[in-house]
């Protein structure tokens, strides 16, 4: 493994645990992350890793219609995610692949702090949400940075702030020790119930063929049923939706082998999304992905520009998938993450 370390990232804690934590490495130094990460890699590397300083802090807000209402902020704290599907619109965004986490939580963590301040100020009193997983998934590598113990605490502070956690992972052993240490501290008292831990889940066949290294569906049902008795507060995702042949049939059977094995009553959210891309993105994709032909992407075929140049499925395809998610659980409210 090689571990590129920002020189003034090296003397924060979290960075000498990311070392620790890698027998086999390789450490470079480096001024700017950015250095690397805004280039193209196209020779074959070590698996990488880079650990900086993020500075200015990031927090942007998310597109009109996006999740939840109120306002809603995305924010960084990793960059690039291990999961590596092949639709994932990540691979557009960014020029190479090396995951980046970003070690100054108490300059982040400021910045979010002074963000819901100011919107208190100004007199905003309702639901903010806050996206950790639009960049990354930090469920996946949470053995590796611990970002749930760093910063569940940190929101529990702020009265209707949420924070959402999307995972595509089953990596819940930092989740259940947190419960575990709650427990013990304060007995009675509910878990997490300011950040949701929202679980995206496809169908097997198409999580077989374009996300290969995320967890099994059925590691996943079973972390969301065991987090649910831990107390924690669990929504469910079903994106990106993708109108594959059969695209009912296909999403029928996953309905119905959630609500096998999950509490629907206990979930807190329902959310839906299709496929999404801006032009560029998805210009940039389809020459990455040129040697496997169009047939290894048969959905991008039909995705059309929006009056915003957003590259998405048809109108009837959003209705289709829209009536099979609200037969599927009729008694639950289904939302569009973005439209
Ligand atoms: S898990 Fe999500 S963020 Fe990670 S590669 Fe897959 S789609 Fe992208």
């Amino acid at each position: 493994m090689l571990l590129y370390i920002e020189t003034k990232a090296k003397s924060y804690p979290l960075t000498q645990t990311l070392i620790q934590q890698f027998s086999q490495r390789e450490v470079i130094e480096i001024q700017h992350y950015k250095n690397l990460f805004d280039k193209t890699i196209s020779y074959p590397t070590l698996p990488a890793l880079m650990i900086a300083k993020q500075e200015p802090i990031a927090i942007l807000p998310t597109p009109a219609h996006y999740g939840y209402p109120g306002k809603s902020f995305f924010f960084k704290p990793s960059l690039n995610c291990v999961f590596d599907c092949s639709y994932c619109y990540l691979k557009g965004t960014f020029k190479n692949a090396f995951p980046v986490i970003f070690v100054n939580d108490e300059d982040i963590q400021t910045a979010l702090g002074q963000h819901i301040c100011k919107l208190r100020e100004e007199g905003y009193t309702g639901q903010i949400t806050f996206y950790a997983s639009n960049y990354t998934d930090v469920l996946a590598i949470d053995h590796w940075t611990h970002f749930c113990e760093r910063f569940f605490p940190f929101f529990a502070h702020y009265e209707n702030v949420l924070l959402e956690v999307r995972t595509k992972s089953a990596n819940i052993e930092g989740l259940k020790q947190l419960a575990m240490e709650q427990m013990r501290r304060e007995a009675g008292k509910e878990v997490g119930k300011h950040v949701e831990i929202a679980f995206s889940l496809s169908p097997e066949s198409l999580a077989q063929a374009y996300e290969p290294f995320t967890a099994p569906l059925q590691k996943k049902l079973e972390a969301i049923e065991e987090l649910l008795q831990l107390g924690y507060r669990v929504g469910l995702r079903f994106l990106p939706l993708l109108p594959v042949e059969q695209y009912e049939k296909v999403y029928g059977t996953l309905i119905e082998q959630v609500k096998k094995a999950v509490t629907i009553e206990q979930i807190a959210s329902i959310f839906i999304a299709p496929l999404i891309y801006n032009a560029r993105d998805l210009a940039v994709m389809k020459k990455k992905y040129a040697v496997a032909g169009k047939e290894a992407f048969p959905f991008w075929e039909g995705l059309q520009a929006d009056e915003q140049g957003l590259m998405k499925m048809s109108a009837s395809h959003y209705e289709c998938f829209a009536q099979l998610f609200r037969a599927g659980f009729p008694w639950k409210e289904i939302w569009w993450d973005y439209r």
